[in-house]
């Protein structure tokens, strides 16, 4: 697969509300965009910072896989985004043929309109690890 660089990192918060002065007020970052996305139960804000962005994850249901998380580590990094130019599907094919575990087996729809799937932190060193393509 071919990374061009980290598109996100993803943050479990239980209020983005609550935190979002300490990003915006503290450390100066701007929050350009809060979207719902439904089928995961969560909110997320988005704030840039260079050419990375943060991810705040808001669990919307303590169904949510953020809301288990939160419960199980607290609040804090949840997962890191790579951006893959040769797409997703390609890069699932290869990690799958790795015998890297996938927790998706094909590309769905996240946040911002990106193609996203995730690998297992069990196979990529403790570290859920997201690829998504625009
Ligand atoms: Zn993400």
């Amino acid at each position: 697969m071919k990374i061009s660089h980290i598109e996100h990192i993803g943050i479990a918060v239980e209020s983005i509300e609550k935190v979002l002065p300490y990003f915006e007020n503290v450390l100066g970052l701007k929050c350009y965009n809060i979207e719902e996305v439904a089928d995961q139960k969560v909110k997320t804000a988005f704030l840039k910072c260079g050419e990375v962005k943060l991810e705040l994850l808001e669990p919307t249901s303590p169904e949510s896989t953020i809301a288990k998380y939160i419960e199980k580590h607290g609040q804090g990094m949840h997962h890191m985004a790579f951006c893959i130019e040769d797409g997703v599907a390609n890069a699932l094919a290869e990690a799958e043929s790795a015998g890297i575990r996938l927790i998706d087996k094909a590309p769905r729809q996240g946040a911002e309109q990106l193609h996203i799937a995730f690998l297992h932190p069990k196979s990529t060193v403790g570290i859920l690890t997201e690829l998504c393509e625009h």
